[in-house]
Protein backbone atom coordinates (compact mmCIF):
# COMPACT_ATOMS: atom_id res chain seq x y z
CA UNK A 1 0.00 0.00 0.00
CA UNK A 2 1.42 3.56 -0.85
CA UNK A 3 1.63 6.05 1.95
CA UNK A 4 -1.02 8.06 0.70
CA UNK A 5 -3.19 4.61 0.43
CA UNK A 6 -2.17 4.08 4.24
CA UNK A 7 -2.62 7.48 5.59
CA UNK A 8 -6.07 7.55 3.93
CA UNK A 9 -6.54 3.86 5.78
CA UNK A 10 -5.85 5.43 8.78
CA UNK A 11 -8.41 7.77 8.36
CA UNK A 12 -11.23 5.16 7.78
CA UNK A 13 -10.40 3.16 10.97
CA UNK A 14 -10.24 6.93 13.10
CA UNK A 15 -13.25 7.76 11.70
CA UNK A 16 -15.06 4.82 12.45
CA UNK A 17 -13.28 4.79 15.85
CA UNK A 18 -14.84 8.29 16.43
CA UNK A 19 -17.90 7.19 15.02
CA UNK A 20 -17.93 4.23 17.98
CA UNK A 21 -16.63 6.93 20.58
CA UNK A 22 -19.48 9.41 19.91
CA UNK A 23 -22.18 6.41 20.04
CA UNK A 24 -20.90 5.59 23.32
CA UNK A 25 -20.87 9.11 24.68
CA UNK A 26 -24.50 9.36 23.47
CA UNK A 27 -25.53 6.25 25.00
CA UNK A 28 -23.89 7.35 28.20
CA UNK A 29 -25.72 10.71 28.07
CA UNK A 30 -29.15 8.47 27.89
CA UNK A 31 -28.08 6.13 30.43
CA UNK A 32 -27.84 9.24 32.97
CA UNK A 33 -31.33 10.77 31.24
CA UNK A 34 -34.31 9.53 33.61
CA UNK A 35 -36.00 12.75 34.70
CA UNK A 36 -39.06 11.16 33.69
CA UNK A 37 -38.92 8.93 35.99
CA UNK A 38 -37.52 10.55 38.82
CA UNK A 39 -40.62 13.03 38.72
CA UNK A 40 -42.89 10.11 38.81
CA UNK A 41 -41.07 8.83 42.03
CA UNK A 42 -41.25 12.41 43.33
CA UNK A 43 -44.95 13.12 42.33
CA UNK A 44 -45.75 9.88 44.31
CA UNK A 45 -43.42 10.89 47.48
CA UNK A 46 -45.99 14.00 47.43
CA UNK A 47 -49.53 12.45 46.66
CA UNK A 48 -48.41 10.09 49.46
CA UNK A 49 -47.67 12.59 51.95
CA UNK A 50 -50.75 14.71 50.91
CA UNK A 51 -52.33 11.56 51.98
CA UNK A 52 -51.31 10.94 55.24
CA UNK A 53 -51.96 14.35 55.77
CA UNK A 54 -56.08 13.83 55.40
CA UNK A 55 -55.73 10.56 57.05
CA UNK A 56 -54.36 12.10 60.48
CA UNK A 57 -57.17 14.96 60.14
CA UNK A 58 -59.64 12.03 59.52
CA UNK A 59 -58.50 9.98 62.55
CA UNK A 60 -58.88 13.53 65.10
CA UNK A 61 -62.05 13.96 63.98
CA UNK A 62 -62.86 10.49 64.66
CA UNK A 63 -61.41 10.91 67.98
CA UNK A 64 -63.22 13.99 69.00
CA UNK A 65 -66.64 12.32 67.06
CA UNK A 66 -66.08 9.25 70.11
CA UNK A 67 -65.87 11.54 72.50
CA UNK A 68 -68.67 13.65 71.90
CA UNK A 69 -70.47 10.34 71.43
CA UNK A 70 -69.29 9.61 74.73
CA UNK A 71 -70.90 12.63 76.24
CA UNK A 72 -74.18 12.07 74.96
CA UNK A 73 -74.47 8.85 75.96
CA UNK A 74 -73.35 10.01 79.55
CA UNK A 75 -75.83 13.12 79.00
CA UNK A 76 -78.97 10.40 78.09
CA UNK A 77 -77.98 8.39 80.81
CA UNK A 78 -78.56 11.60 83.36
CA UNK A 79 -81.42 12.73 81.33
CA UNK A 80 -83.51 9.37 81.05
CA UNK A 81 -82.11 7.91 84.17
CA UNK A 82 -85.02 8.98 85.97
CA UNK A 83 -82.63 10.25 89.19
CA UNK A 84 -82.66 13.79 88.24
CA UNK A 85 -86.10 15.54 88.97
CA UNK A 86 -85.64 18.69 89.38
CA UNK A 87 -86.88 20.79 86.13
CA UNK A 88 -84.29 22.86 85.72
CA UNK A 89 -81.91 20.98 85.68
CA UNK A 90 -83.44 18.99 83.07
CA UNK A 91 -84.24 21.56 80.67
CA UNK A 92 -80.60 22.48 81.03
CA UNK A 93 -79.63 18.96 80.39
CA UNK A 94 -81.77 18.64 77.59
CA UNK A 95 -80.25 21.84 75.98
CA UNK A 96 -76.58 20.41 76.83
CA UNK A 97 -78.05 17.47 74.95
CA UNK A 98 -79.12 19.85 71.47
CA UNK A 99 -75.94 21.11 71.50
CA UNK A 100 -73.84 17.92 71.41
CA UNK A 101 -76.33 16.44 68.58
CA UNK A 102 -75.56 19.45 66.75
CA UNK A 103 -71.68 19.41 67.43
CA UNK A 104 -72.18 15.66 66.57
CA UNK A 105 -73.65 16.03 63.46
CA UNK A 106 -71.18 19.09 62.23
CA UNK A 107 -68.22 16.37 62.94
CA UNK A 108 -70.16 13.94 60.99
CA UNK A 109 -70.03 16.29 58.06
CA UNK A 110 -66.77 16.71 58.20
CA UNK A 111 -65.53 12.86 58.66
CA UNK A 112 -67.59 12.25 55.65
CA UNK A 113 -66.09 14.69 53.69
CA UNK A 114 -62.41 13.80 54.81
CA UNK A 115 -62.93 10.20 54.05
CA UNK A 116 -64.50 11.23 50.45
CA UNK A 117 -60.96 13.00 50.43
CA UNK A 118 -59.07 10.09 51.23
CA UNK A 119 -60.76 7.82 48.99
CA UNK A 120 -60.35 10.74 46.20
CA UNK A 121 -56.57 10.79 47.08
CA UNK A 122 -56.00 6.98 47.71
CA UNK A 123 -57.03 6.93 43.75
CA UNK A 124 -54.50 9.33 43.05
CA UNK A 125 -51.35 7.24 44.89
CA UNK A 126 -52.50 4.05 43.30
CA UNK A 127 -52.32 6.17 39.87
CA UNK A 128 -49.41 7.17 40.82
CA UNK A 129 -47.60 4.26 41.81
CA UNK A 130 -48.99 2.66 38.35
CA UNK A 131 -47.12 5.22 36.73
CA UNK A 132 -44.00 4.82 38.39
CA UNK A 133 -44.06 1.00 37.92
CA UNK A 134 -44.79 1.49 34.00
CA UNK A 135 -42.01 4.05 33.71
CA UNK A 136 -39.49 2.01 35.85
CA UNK A 137 -40.49 -1.03 34.21
CA UNK A 138 -39.86 0.71 30.68
CA UNK A 139 -36.42 2.21 31.37
CA UNK A 140 -35.52 -0.92 32.58
CA UNK A 141 -36.02 -2.10 29.10
CA UNK A 142 -34.25 0.89 27.71
CA UNK A 143 -31.74 0.85 29.87
CA UNK A 144 -31.28 -2.92 29.10
CA UNK A 145 -31.02 -2.51 25.19
CA UNK A 146 -28.83 1.04 25.68
CA UNK A 147 -26.37 -1.11 27.76
CA UNK A 148 -26.40 -3.84 25.12
CA UNK A 149 -25.95 -1.17 22.31
CA UNK A 150 -22.95 0.48 24.33
CA UNK A 151 -20.93 -3.19 24.91
CA UNK A 152 -21.54 -3.90 20.90
CA UNK A 153 -19.54 -0.20 20.46
CA UNK A 154 -17.24 -0.62 23.26
CA UNK A 155 -15.98 -4.14 21.60
CA UNK A 156 -15.58 -2.75 17.75
CA UNK A 157 -13.82 -0.16 19.48
CA UNK A 158 -11.35 -2.38 21.80
CA UNK A 159 -10.66 -4.31 17.96
CA UNK A 160 -9.95 -0.94 15.81
CA UNK A 161 -7.77 0.15 18.19
CA UNK A 162 -5.07 -2.59 17.61
CA UNK A 163 -5.62 -2.42 13.85
CA UNK A 164 -5.16 1.35 14.20
CA UNK A 165 -1.82 0.95 16.38
CA UNK A 166 -0.33 -1.60 14.15
CA UNK A 167 -1.22 0.44 10.63
CA UNK A 168 0.44 3.58 12.56
CA UNK A 169 3.66 1.52 13.07
CA UNK A 170 4.21 1.25 9.91
CA UNK A 171 3.88 4.87 8.83
CA UNK A 172 6.82 7.50 9.13
CA UNK A 173 6.51 9.61 12.10
CA UNK A 174 6.96 12.70 9.77
CA UNK A 175 3.91 11.43 7.73
CA UNK A 176 2.05 10.72 10.97
CA UNK A 177 2.68 14.24 12.19
CA UNK A 178 1.75 15.58 9.27
CA UNK A 179 -1.60 13.59 9.18
CA UNK A 180 -2.39 14.52 12.75
CA UNK A 181 -1.25 18.45 12.29
CA UNK A 182 -3.55 18.27 9.94
CA UNK A 183 -6.66 16.67 11.66
CA UNK A 184 -6.43 19.37 14.51
CA UNK A 185 -8.51 21.15 11.84
CA UNK A 186 -10.04 18.85 9.28
CA UNK A 187 -12.01 15.67 10.58
CA UNK A 188 -10.58 14.00 7.17
CA UNK A 189 -6.89 14.81 6.62
CA UNK A 190 -6.63 12.90 3.45
CA UNK A 191 -8.40 13.70 0.48
CA UNK A 192 -9.01 11.44 -2.50
CA UNK A 193 -8.56 12.41 -6.09
CA UNK A 194 -11.32 11.93 -8.39
CA UNK A 195 -11.17 13.26 -11.79
CA UNK A 196 -8.43 15.70 -11.68
CA UNK A 197 -10.66 17.36 -8.72
CA UNK A 198 -9.65 17.25 -4.09
CA UNK A 199 -12.80 15.73 -3.00
CA UNK A 200 -11.99 17.55 0.08
CA UNK A 201 -12.28 21.50 -1.44
CA UNK A 202 -13.51 20.60 -5.17
CA UNK A 203 -10.74 22.46 -6.45
CA UNK A 204 -9.12 21.15 -9.89
CA UNK A 205 -5.50 20.70 -9.22
CA UNK A 206 -2.33 20.59 -11.34
CA UNK A 207 -1.64 17.51 -13.37
CA UNK A 208 1.65 17.36 -11.74
CA UNK A 209 0.47 17.47 -8.46
CA UNK A 210 -2.08 14.57 -8.54
CA UNK A 211 0.58 12.34 -10.22
CA UNK A 212 3.35 12.43 -7.87
CA UNK A 213 0.39 11.28 -5.29
CA UNK A 214 -0.69 8.41 -7.42
CA UNK A 215 3.36 7.96 -7.70
CA UNK A 216 3.06 7.42 -3.45
CA UNK A 217 4.69 11.05 -2.41
CA UNK A 218 2.97 12.67 0.50
CA UNK A 219 1.68 15.88 -1.98
CA UNK A 220 -0.69 17.84 -0.32
CA UNK A 221 -3.93 19.87 -1.77
CA UNK A 222 -2.50 23.44 -2.88
CA UNK A 223 -5.88 25.10 -1.59
CA UNK A 224 -6.96 23.25 1.56
CA UNK A 225 -3.96 21.70 2.26
CA UNK A 226 -5.23 17.92 2.78
CA UNK A 227 -3.20 14.56 1.75
CA UNK A 228 -3.60 13.65 -1.32
CA UNK A 229 -4.59 10.34 -2.25
CA UNK A 230 -5.38 8.61 -5.68
CA UNK A 231 -6.30 4.82 -5.90
ZN1 LIG B 1 -8.34 20.32 -1.51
Amino acid sequence: MSLPGQLYRLQQLDLELQRQQDLINGINEQLNKNEGLIEAESELTSRKQRLAEVEKRQKVVEWALEDLQEKTNHLSKKLYGGAIKNPKELVNLEQQAKDLRSKLGSKENDLLELMTQVETMQGEVKASAEELEQLSQEWHQKQENLKQRKSAAESKLAKLSPDRQELAQQISREALQLYEQIRLTKQEPVAKVEQGRCQGCRITLPTSQWQRAKAGDLVQCSSCNRILYLE
